[in-house]
């Protein structure tokens, strides 16, 4: 919608290469004051090259940006955040032993008194909704209450612009509408709000602009609330995505067997699992939703072997697989994909040729008498590069030079190739764009289909209710009894989102 207004911010022919690629090509853009823009595009397309630049952060080869009817070039985020542009990132930088105000006042340029400053911020939660201790640990705090605090920090620099990167993966459905209560507020306001999000219906619920980038252009302006979710996806991919399909595996052989598992979680303010039991039969998804920190994590590290267990209480087609390590658990079929892909998933350093070594040595036959074979394990990365569309001009680059949805897709991809019996992938989709996540969701349901049996974890209600056979909550350490997904009613699956362990 075009305001009468002169725009927050006016950017005009930004661009950006990083050696051979153009991240930021030519960008023109309007950000109308007090209105909520979306900024979309596929993994790769630009947008945190272009909030970057907005921030501080990166500089542009060319281009001019007047912010707030100046000419605007930061040096650094301090001085873009002294003229009234704020961010909250996607990973939020809090140290857990702190409290919620010391967080705060550490992350601040201005010197704050802290009795000030804890009125400021119980103040502010008033005025905004959002709820917020200022003496709470932040250890013992919500992915939502977390966010919550980096959202004070920036209000409390009284921004023009906000930028927002991906708000509400980490949410749960309540948190997403109270977080959207408080941004509609601040826009009705006057703030302006940048917001990248992969979630298109939420984007058009919430958003008055809309902007799409494909390969560092701007490919559309557009009315989120006149647009449907399909057309920006394609707009987005710039081709046709194919809905998921599902077809039915008739085995039904037992696969996993958890019985009455207790395991205390190895970090401070982790999660403790309490007595869960499920089975996994061969050609199903069982899917498990929670928010962040219910104890998905520790469900991955115990499956995957790196945290030992209690005897038979880890079977795995009959067998006591408690105490396996996981190379001994992959060589019976088991696979794992945890959602901490740098460190955990994958070796930073390493390429991806290398990264194919640490899960699919045995597996793929990559190794032969302690010598790599090399050839082989190039080709199976450049299949996987292919197969999964990762976006990389070469699978001897380092895996931390990749984007996060494009690393995800080879993480994945490295997995889903070795033909499991049986995986368990925490977020599979996590950071990574619609038609890529599309064809994750596609390629675990064609595995599935041919007999493997799958464990998804994921905060992503939606994809969860796409793809999974039965469904269960994981909350607080424990979990619901699983049910047929298909006979699910959304208030059921509220209410086994929200129900407390009392373990
Ligand atoms: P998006 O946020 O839409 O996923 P990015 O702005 O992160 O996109 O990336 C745009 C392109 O620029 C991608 O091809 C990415 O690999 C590349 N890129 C981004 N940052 C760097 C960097 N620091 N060095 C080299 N290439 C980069």
């Amino acid at each position: 919608m075009e305001s009468t207004n002169p725009p927050v911010l006016q950017l005009s022919h930004i661009s950006k290469t990083y050696t051979n690629i153009m991240a930021n090509d030519n960008i023109s853009l309007k950000l109308n004051r007090g209105h909520i823009h979306a900024l979309l595009g596929e993994n790769g397309a630009g947008k945190s090259t272009l909030v970057k630049i907005i921030y501080g952060l990166v500089k542009p080869d060319n281009g001019k940006m007047i912010f707030n009817e100046k000419n605007y070039a930061p040096e650094n985020p301090q001085a873009a955040r002294l003229a009234g542009v704020g961010m909250v990132f996607q990973h939020f930088s809090l140290f857990d032993s702190l409290t919620v105000a010391q967080n705060i006042l550490l992350g601040l340029d201005k010197a704050y008194s802290y009795d000030s400053l804890v009125d400021q911020i119980v103040q502010m939660s008033k005025n905004y909704g959002l709820a917020l201790n200022p003496k709470m640990t932040v250890g013992d705090l919500s992915a939502g209450e977390r966010q919550r605090i980096e959202i004070v920090r920036c209000l409390l620099q009284n921004p023009k612009l906000l930028i927002m990167d991906e708000p509400t993966s980490v949410l749960t459905p309540t948190e997403i509408e109270q977080l959207f209560n408080t941004l509609k507020q601040l826009s009705l306001q006057g703030t302006s709000i940048l917001y990248i999000s992969h979630k298109l219906e939420e984007v058009r619920r919430l958003c008055n602009d809309g902007t799409i980038l494909r390969d560092g252009k701007v490919i559309k302006n557009f009315l989120p609330s006149e647009t449907t979710s399909s057309e920006i996806a394609e707009l987005m991919v710039g081709k046709k995505i194919k809905p998921t399909v599902k077809q039915n595996s008739h085995s039904k052989e037992k696969i996993l067997d958890i019985k009455n598992l207790s395991v205390k979680s190895q970090t401070p303010f982790g999660t403790n699992l309490k007595n869960i039991s499920l089975e996994i039969n061969q050609g199903e998804i069982l899917g498990i939703g929670g928010v962040a920190g219910s104890g998905q994590d520790e469900l991955l590290l115990v499956l995957t072997g790196e945290t030992k267990v209690e005897k038979n209480t880890i079977l795995y087609k009959g067998m006591d697989i408690g105490h396996l390590n996981p190379q001994e658990r992959r060589e019976l079929g088991l696979l794992t994909a945890p959602e901490e892909r740098l460190g955990h998933a994958a070796a930073p350093e390493m390429s991806l040729i290398e990264n194919c070594l640490i899960t699919a040595k045995k597996e793929k036959n990559l190794v032969e008498r302690g010598w790599i074979k090399f050839g082989k394990t190039a080709q199976f990365a450049n299949d996987i590069m292919k197969t999964f569309d990762v976006r990389a001009d070469n699978s001897a680059n380092l895996a931390k030079t990749l984007s996060g949805g494009n690393l995800q897709k080879f993480l994945i991809g490295r997995e889903l190739s070795q033909n499991p019996e049986a995986i368990v992938v925490n977020q599979p989709t996590w950071g990574v764009d619609a038609s890529a996540a599309q064809f994750i969701r596609q390629a675990l349901l064609d595995l599935v289909s041919r007999g493997t049996a799958a464990i998804i974890i994921s905060q992503d209600l939606d994809e969860i209710l796409e793809i999974s056979d039965r469904f269960t909550a994981l909350v607080n350490g424990s979990i619901s009894t699983p049910k047929v997904t298909s006979k699910l009613t959304v208030s059921e699956i509220g209410l086994m989102l929200s129900t407390h362990s009392t373990n």
